[in-house]
Protein backbone atom coordinates (compact mmCIF):
# COMPACT_ATOMS: atom_id res chain seq x y z
CA UNK A 1 0.00 0.00 0.00
CA UNK A 2 0.65 3.46 -0.64
CA UNK A 3 1.90 6.18 1.97
CA UNK A 4 -1.38 7.65 2.00
CA UNK A 5 -3.66 6.86 4.47
CA UNK A 6 -7.39 6.86 2.48
CA UNK A 7 -10.34 4.80 2.88
CA UNK A 8 -14.47 4.37 2.13
CA UNK A 9 -17.01 5.17 3.92
CA UNK A 10 -18.16 1.51 4.29
CA UNK A 11 -20.94 -0.53 6.20
CA UNK A 12 -21.85 -1.76 9.12
CA UNK A 13 -24.71 -3.67 7.87
CA UNK A 14 -22.71 -6.72 8.29
CA UNK A 15 -21.73 -6.28 11.64
CA UNK A 16 -17.95 -5.70 12.64
CA UNK A 17 -17.11 -9.05 10.15
CA UNK A 18 -18.39 -6.69 7.30
CA UNK A 19 -16.53 -3.87 8.09
CA UNK A 20 -13.00 -5.54 7.89
CA UNK A 21 -14.41 -7.69 5.19
CA UNK A 22 -15.37 -4.41 3.16
CA UNK A 23 -11.60 -2.54 4.17
CA UNK A 24 -9.89 -5.27 2.59
CA UNK A 25 -12.33 -5.38 -0.45
CA UNK A 26 -11.67 -1.61 -0.98
CA UNK A 27 -8.28 -1.34 -0.12
CA UNK A 28 -8.93 1.47 2.79
CA UNK A 29 -6.08 1.86 5.42
CA UNK A 30 -8.68 3.86 6.99
CA UNK A 31 -12.63 3.87 6.93
CA UNK A 32 -16.32 5.47 8.16
CA UNK A 33 -19.43 3.92 9.22
CA UNK A 34 -22.55 4.89 10.78
CA UNK A 35 -23.17 3.60 14.27
CA UNK A 36 -26.96 2.97 12.83
CA UNK A 37 -29.05 3.97 10.32
CA UNK A 38 -28.20 7.03 9.65
CA UNK A 39 -31.70 8.35 9.37
CA UNK A 40 -31.44 7.26 13.36
CA UNK A 41 -32.75 4.66 15.12
CA UNK A 42 -30.71 1.88 17.63
CA UNK A 43 -27.24 1.13 17.28
CA UNK A 44 -26.86 -2.71 17.54
CA UNK A 45 -24.76 -4.14 20.31
CA UNK A 46 -22.05 -6.25 19.67
CA UNK A 47 -20.67 -9.04 22.05
CA UNK A 48 -17.43 -8.06 23.53
CA UNK A 49 -15.49 -11.06 22.04
CA UNK A 50 -16.64 -9.41 18.68
CA UNK A 51 -15.40 -5.96 19.65
CA UNK A 52 -12.00 -7.50 20.86
CA UNK A 53 -11.27 -9.30 17.68
CA UNK A 54 -12.25 -6.60 15.62
CA UNK A 55 -9.70 -4.12 17.67
CA UNK A 56 -7.14 -6.81 17.19
CA UNK A 57 -7.70 -7.61 13.49
CA UNK A 58 -7.51 -3.44 13.13
CA UNK A 59 -4.52 -3.04 14.73
CA UNK A 60 -2.93 -5.90 13.09
CA UNK A 61 -3.61 -4.43 9.75
CA UNK A 62 -2.81 -1.39 10.32
CA UNK A 63 -6.37 0.21 10.34
CA UNK A 64 -7.08 3.63 11.26
CA UNK A 65 -8.16 6.11 12.54
CA UNK A 66 -11.48 4.57 12.40
CA UNK A 67 -14.02 7.22 11.62
CA UNK A 68 -17.37 7.21 13.14
CA UNK A 69 -20.41 9.71 11.63
CA UNK A 70 -23.03 10.61 13.66
CA UNK A 71 -26.33 10.28 12.09
CA UNK A 72 -26.99 13.72 9.68
CA UNK A 73 -30.97 13.62 10.60
CA UNK A 74 -30.29 14.44 14.09
CA UNK A 75 -29.95 17.73 14.77
CA UNK A 76 -27.87 19.68 17.97
CA UNK A 77 -29.30 23.29 16.98
CA UNK A 78 -33.12 22.13 17.11
CA UNK A 79 -35.35 24.26 17.95
CA UNK A 80 -37.27 21.71 20.02
CA UNK A 81 -34.91 20.87 23.01
CA UNK A 82 -36.63 16.87 23.01
CA UNK A 83 -34.78 17.20 19.35
CA UNK A 84 -31.69 18.74 20.82
CA UNK A 85 -31.98 15.91 23.97
CA UNK A 86 -32.32 13.47 21.82
CA UNK A 87 -29.22 14.54 19.67
CA UNK A 88 -27.38 14.70 23.09
CA UNK A 89 -28.00 11.17 23.90
CA UNK A 90 -27.35 9.50 20.35
CA UNK A 91 -23.92 11.06 20.31
CA UNK A 92 -23.21 10.08 23.73
CA UNK A 93 -24.30 6.54 22.92
CA UNK A 94 -22.46 6.72 19.60
CA UNK A 95 -18.75 7.68 21.51
CA UNK A 96 -19.43 5.21 24.26
CA UNK A 97 -19.36 3.07 21.46
CA UNK A 98 -16.76 4.01 19.55
CA UNK A 99 -14.68 4.35 22.18
CA UNK A 100 -15.05 0.59 22.43
CA UNK A 101 -13.26 0.05 19.27
CA UNK A 102 -9.96 1.66 19.91
CA UNK A 103 -8.53 4.03 17.07
CA UNK A 104 -11.35 5.90 16.86
CA UNK A 105 -12.82 9.52 16.14
CA UNK A 106 -15.90 10.83 16.02
CA UNK A 107 -17.61 12.78 13.22
CA UNK A 108 -21.01 14.83 13.25
CA UNK A 109 -22.94 17.59 11.35
CA UNK A 110 -22.72 21.05 13.93
CA UNK A 111 -26.66 21.17 13.21
CA UNK A 112 -29.07 23.57 11.53
CA UNK A 113 -30.29 26.56 13.36
CA UNK A 114 -34.09 26.21 11.31
CA UNK A 115 -34.37 30.36 11.18
CA UNK A 116 -33.36 30.89 14.87
CA UNK A 117 -30.23 32.53 13.60
CA UNK A 118 -26.49 31.35 13.26
CA UNK A 119 -25.65 33.01 16.55
CA UNK A 120 -28.14 31.52 17.99
CA UNK A 121 -27.37 28.38 16.52
CA UNK A 122 -23.65 28.15 17.94
CA UNK A 123 -24.70 28.57 21.46
CA UNK A 124 -26.81 25.94 20.92
CA UNK A 125 -24.44 23.67 19.52
CA UNK A 126 -21.77 24.73 22.42
CA UNK A 127 -24.13 24.23 25.25
CA UNK A 128 -24.66 20.63 23.51
CA UNK A 129 -21.05 19.77 23.75
CA UNK A 130 -20.42 21.30 27.31
CA UNK A 131 -23.16 18.76 28.40
CA UNK A 132 -21.42 15.72 26.09
CA UNK A 133 -18.09 16.15 26.70
CA UNK A 134 -16.74 15.15 30.17
CA UNK A 135 -13.07 14.41 31.52
CA UNK A 136 -13.79 10.84 30.37
CA UNK A 137 -14.33 11.46 26.63
CA UNK A 138 -11.70 9.04 25.61
CA UNK A 139 -12.51 9.77 21.61
CA UNK A 140 -11.79 13.23 19.35
CA UNK A 141 -14.80 14.46 18.48
CA UNK A 142 -14.72 16.23 15.30
CA UNK A 143 -16.99 19.81 13.86
CA UNK A 144 -17.73 18.87 10.17
CA UNK A 145 -16.95 21.71 7.60
CA UNK A 146 -20.54 22.15 6.13
CA UNK A 147 -21.73 23.58 2.43
CA UNK A 148 -24.16 26.05 3.99
CA UNK A 149 -27.19 24.36 2.55
CA UNK A 150 -30.43 25.54 4.11
CA UNK A 151 -30.01 26.79 7.52
CA UNK A 152 -26.69 24.81 8.45
CA UNK A 153 -24.02 26.46 10.96
CA UNK A 154 -20.39 25.29 10.12
CA UNK A 155 -20.28 26.48 6.61
CA UNK A 156 -18.37 29.66 7.52
CA UNK A 157 -14.37 28.43 9.80
CA UNK A 158 -15.98 31.50 11.58
CA UNK A 159 -18.67 29.60 13.01
CA UNK A 160 -16.81 26.23 13.76
CA UNK A 161 -14.18 28.38 15.94
CA UNK A 162 -17.16 29.96 17.79
CA UNK A 163 -18.54 26.68 18.86
CA UNK A 164 -14.77 25.41 19.80
CA UNK A 165 -14.49 28.93 21.76
CA UNK A 166 -17.68 28.56 23.61
CA UNK A 167 -17.02 24.48 24.60
CA UNK A 168 -15.39 24.48 27.78
CA UNK A 169 -13.45 21.08 27.10
CA UNK A 170 -12.73 22.14 23.68
CA UNK A 171 -9.42 19.97 23.98
CA UNK A 172 -11.63 17.16 23.16
CA UNK A 173 -12.48 18.72 19.95
CA UNK A 174 -11.70 18.87 16.68
CA UNK A 175 -12.09 19.76 12.85
CA UNK A 176 -13.22 17.24 9.66
CA UNK A 177 -12.55 19.25 6.58
CA UNK A 178 -15.11 17.87 3.88
CA UNK A 179 -13.62 18.76 0.28
CA UNK A 180 -17.25 18.77 -1.46
CA UNK A 181 -18.65 20.78 1.56
CA UNK A 182 -15.78 23.86 1.47
CA UNK A 183 -15.71 24.19 -1.97
CA UNK A 184 -19.67 24.67 -2.39
CA UNK A 185 -19.37 26.94 0.94
CA UNK A 186 -17.37 28.95 -1.22
CA UNK A 187 -13.62 28.23 -0.27
CA UNK A 188 -11.90 27.69 -3.27
CA UNK A 189 -9.66 24.75 -2.97
CA UNK A 190 -9.26 24.46 -6.48
CA UNK A 191 -7.62 27.57 -7.19
CA UNK A 192 -6.08 28.86 -4.13
CA UNK A 193 -5.49 25.80 -1.75
CA UNK A 194 -3.08 27.87 -0.10
CA UNK A 195 -4.82 31.13 0.52
CA UNK A 196 -7.55 28.47 2.27
CA UNK A 197 -5.58 26.44 4.42
CA UNK A 198 -4.13 29.88 5.57
CA UNK A 199 -7.65 31.28 6.02
CA UNK A 200 -8.12 27.55 7.65
CA UNK A 201 -5.32 28.46 10.38
CA UNK A 202 -5.88 31.76 11.24
CA UNK A 203 -9.63 31.36 11.80
CA UNK A 204 -9.53 27.91 13.66
CA UNK A 205 -5.60 26.60 13.48
CA UNK A 206 -4.42 24.14 11.56
CA UNK A 207 -3.70 21.85 14.68
CA UNK A 208 -7.16 20.89 14.95
CA UNK A 209 -8.03 19.54 11.35
CA UNK A 210 -7.77 15.79 12.05
CA UNK A 211 -9.21 14.24 9.09
CA UNK A 212 -10.67 15.64 5.58
CA UNK A 213 -13.89 13.78 3.70
CA UNK A 214 -11.94 13.66 0.05
CA UNK A 215 -15.27 14.49 -1.97
CA UNK A 216 -15.79 16.27 -5.45
CA UNK A 217 -18.81 18.18 -6.30
CA UNK A 218 -21.73 17.75 -8.13
CA UNK A 219 -22.59 21.83 -8.76
CA UNK A 220 -19.12 23.28 -7.98
CA UNK A 221 -17.96 26.11 -6.02
CA UNK A 222 -20.36 28.25 -3.73
CA UNK A 223 -23.22 26.68 -4.80
CA UNK A 224 -24.31 26.10 -1.50
CA UNK A 225 -25.81 22.07 -2.93
CA UNK A 226 -24.03 19.60 -1.00
CA UNK A 227 -23.47 16.90 -3.61
CA UNK A 228 -20.80 14.82 -3.56
CA UNK A 229 -19.18 13.42 -6.98
CA UNK A 230 -16.97 10.54 -7.74
CA UNK A 231 -12.92 11.73 -7.83
CA UNK A 232 -12.41 13.69 -11.14
CA UNK A 233 -16.17 14.04 -11.88
CA UNK A 234 -17.39 17.10 -10.21
CA UNK A 235 -15.86 20.49 -10.05
CA UNK A 236 -12.99 19.94 -8.29
CA UNK A 237 -11.21 17.61 -10.44
CA UNK A 238 -8.62 15.23 -10.38
CA UNK A 239 -5.72 17.68 -10.41
CA UNK A 240 -6.67 19.83 -7.35
CA UNK A 241 -7.74 16.45 -5.58
CA UNK A 242 -3.91 15.31 -6.31
CA UNK A 243 -3.48 18.39 -4.70
CA UNK A 244 -5.23 18.06 -1.64
CA UNK A 245 -3.71 14.84 -0.67
CA UNK A 246 -0.16 15.12 -1.39
CA UNK A 247 -0.21 18.87 0.40
CA UNK A 248 2.23 18.79 2.95
CA UNK A 249 0.01 20.19 5.34
CA UNK A 250 -2.52 17.50 4.67
CA UNK A 251 -0.87 14.89 3.63
CA UNK A 252 -0.54 12.76 6.70
CA UNK A 253 -3.93 13.27 7.54
CA UNK A 254 -6.35 10.47 7.11
CA UNK A 255 -8.76 10.60 4.17
CA UNK A 256 -12.29 9.33 4.08
CA UNK A 257 -14.13 9.39 0.59
CA UNK A 258 -17.70 9.70 0.98
CA UNK A 259 -18.32 9.46 -2.97
CA UNK A 260 -21.30 7.82 -4.52
CA UNK A 261 -19.65 4.43 -5.22
CA UNK A 262 -20.32 0.85 -4.62
CA UNK A 263 -17.48 -1.68 -3.28
CA UNK A 264 -15.61 -2.14 -6.47
CA UNK A 265 -16.10 1.59 -7.60
CA UNK A 266 -14.50 2.32 -4.09
CA UNK A 267 -11.17 -0.08 -5.16
CA UNK A 268 -11.05 1.60 -8.33
CA UNK A 269 -10.64 5.41 -6.98
CA UNK A 270 -8.37 4.28 -3.94
CA UNK A 271 -6.32 2.78 -5.85
CA UNK A 272 -6.51 6.13 -8.53
CA UNK A 273 -5.50 8.30 -5.12
CA UNK A 274 -3.00 6.02 -4.48
CA UNK A 275 -1.12 6.65 -7.66
CA UNK A 276 -1.45 10.24 -7.38
CA UNK A 277 0.25 10.12 -4.27
CA UNK A 278 3.80 11.03 -4.23
FE1 LIG B 1 -20.97 14.33 6.96
FE1 LIG C 1 -18.67 14.75 4.75
ZN1 LIG D 1 -22.06 16.09 2.20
Amino acid sequence: MSRLNIGAHLSISGGLKGLLKEAEETGSSCFQFFMRNPRGGKAKDYPESEIELFRKTSSERGLGPLLVHAPYTMNPAAKKPELREYALETMADDIKRASAFGNAMYNFHPGSHVGQGAEKGIDLISDLLNRLLTEDTAIPVLLETMAGKGSEVGSRFEELRAIIDRTELRDRLGVCLDTCHIYDGGYDIRNDLDGVLAEFDRTIGLERLRAIHLNDSVFGYASHKDRHAKIGEGGLGTEAISRIINHPLLRNLPFYLETPNDISGYAKEILLLRSLAS
